[in-house]
């Protein structure tokens, strides 16, 4: 059997080499843009029980065209050198999709987080809070971190109080860190980013009838037969959203735990329920368990979303994917021989460096808040409230009829944070995904929506570095 090559740093750079090669940019440029700036290795030893542990530790700065750069946190046994300066190139080429004016950045620790208490995860997340600053790897305008697999807001707040222990009395100390509680300086509707932008994204390809004809789909999300592999934060508010906002059905789902599908559609806020009383997702009533989780990628659906980890589908089970789209909101879950077969097969892939934008789009949202340290919405709220009640009034002369008290109250509501935040993240993957499609459609050469997102992210990384004259 072919042993295929499933490190990520190789595969970002292929993709980023299919792209390039159609852009006429001067070779050197291109070799600036696609080298991963700076990585700091550390290790530092933290007292676990009546032992020390030492850590093995990385954050890596892909790109500084635009500061600061920016990327999550990873807390994974899998975490590698390589693998997060390949997740921190990718999320050079993902700010520069959705017109988030950051760099790429991305970290990870070494570690298994079940195996340690909550008292320990803050021990080992303030330690490499202090390591990063020490050597200047975080702060609102060199480095601004947010959560990844395995870590979520409690170790984004740790760190913005580390941070701000470090630096007293600094005013823009919360922007060093995004996706914080928003007690503590976060936004509303960051948590859940990631997979809303997954829906508007999905949703948007989803809108262009003529696109989906060669795959056989018809248009809208209503009713089609969604997989989600993976069922943390991105999972989940990926299946939550597709079934509330979208009208899709929800066949099967799988984490670390096993998979479970049901083609009556899974009742997606039953199974949180049954997760959290049972810990797994299998046995879950009215759908059947599968006996190897990896099975839930090879099931008949419209759409499958590998929402878990890096090369889960791979040269080995890309055959049998029978998915006519694969939406990827993890980061790289499809390897470049897998997409080779997949493409063959004529599956539409959504790529991950424009899907899962959302998540840094409202992470850029949260930056801009803790900057001006005013929430969204603010000052304008009452304002536009009385502008329309205004208009509305003077509507109601000129039909002479009075609107009844609930739709003034719907029609006159000023917006609210998290309705500002939800609109920007909305704006942002539409507009994203019709510059990929415009790129893919006028050129002959580009032959999927990866390369066409790509292409799009280098040729707006490499205007930037010839604005500023590195390169004549
Ligand atoms: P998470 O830790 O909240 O969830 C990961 C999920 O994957 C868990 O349900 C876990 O059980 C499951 N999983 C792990 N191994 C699996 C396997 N072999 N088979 C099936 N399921 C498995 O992480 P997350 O934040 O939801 O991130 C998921 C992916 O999305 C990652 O690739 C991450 O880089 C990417 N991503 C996350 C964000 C974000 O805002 N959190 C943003 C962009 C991209």
């Amino acid at each position: 059997m072919i042993k295929e090559n499933l490190n990520l740093n190789d595969i970002v750079s292929k993709q980023f080499d299919k792209a390039a090669q159609h852009l006429g940019i001067h070779q050197g440029l291109l070799q600036q843009i696609k080298a991963c700036n700076a990585v700091y290795f550390m290790q530092f030893p933290v007292k676990i029980g009546n032992r020390y542990e030492v850590f093995h530790a990385w954050r890596a700065e892909h790109s500084h065209h635009r500061k600061p750069v920016k990327g999550g946190i990873r807390f994974s046994e899998m975490v590698t050198q390589e693998e997060v300066m390949a997740l921190a190139a990718l999320m050079t080429y993902k700010c520069a999709v959705v017109d988030v004016p950051f760099g790429g950045a991305k970290g990870g620790i070494n570690l298994n987080p079940k195996k340690y208490s909550e008292e320990e995860l803050e021990r080992i997340t303030r330690r490499y809070t202090a390591e990063l600053i020490q050597k200047e790897f975080i702060g609102p305008g060199t480095d601004v971190p947010a959560p990844d697999l395995g870590t979520g807001e409690r170790e984004m707040a740790w760190i913005a109080d580390t941070y701000d222990a470090f630096h007293p009395g600094g005013i823009n100390n919360l922007a060093c860190v995004t996706g914080k509680p928003v007690t503590q300086g976060g936004i509303h509707g960051r948590k859940e980013a990631t997979g809303r932008g997954v829906f508007y994204g999905i949703r948007e390809v989803l809108s262009h009838a003529e696109d989906l004809r060669r795959i056989g789909l018809s248009p809208g999300l209503e009713g089609k037969r969604v997989i989600v592999q993976g069922f943390g934060n991105v999972g989940y508010h990926s299946a939550k959203f597709l079934v509330e906002e979208g009208g899709c059905k929800i066949i099967g789902v799988s984490d670390i735990s096993g998979g479970i599908y049901s083609l009556q559609g899974l009742d997606i806020s039953k199974l949180v329920k049954h997760r959290a009383q049972r810990g797994t997702l299998l046995n879950f009533a009215g759908a059947r368990n599968l006996s190897r989780p990896e099975q839930i990628l090879e099931l008949d659906c419209d759409i499958l979303v590998p929402a878990a980890l890096e090369n889960q589908i791979t040269l080995e089970n890309a055959k049998r994917i029978r998915a006519k789209i694969v939406a990827e909101a993890a980061n790289g879950p499809t390897t470049p021989r897998a997409e080779e077969i997949l493409l063959k097969k004529g599956v539409l892939i959504i790529p991950d460096i424009y899907l899962n934008a959302g998540g840094v789009t409202v992470s850029y949202f949260e930056w801009g808040k803790n900057l001006s340290h005013m929430r969204y919405g603010r000052m304008q709220k009452r304002l536009e409230e009385i502008q329309t009640r205004n208009l509305l009034h003077s509507t109601e002369q000129l039909i002479q009829r009075n609107f009844s008290k609930k739709v003034m109250q719907q029609l006159a509501k000023g917006p609210d944070e998290i309705d500002i935040v939800n609109s920007g993240l909305e704006g942002t993957m539409i507009a994203a995904y019709r510059q990929i499609r415009e790129t893919f459609n006028q050129s002959r050469r580009i032959e999927d929506l990866r390369t066409a997102a790509y292409a799009v992210a280098i040729k707006k990384i490499a205007t930037t570095y010839m604005e500023l004259g590195v390169f004549p």
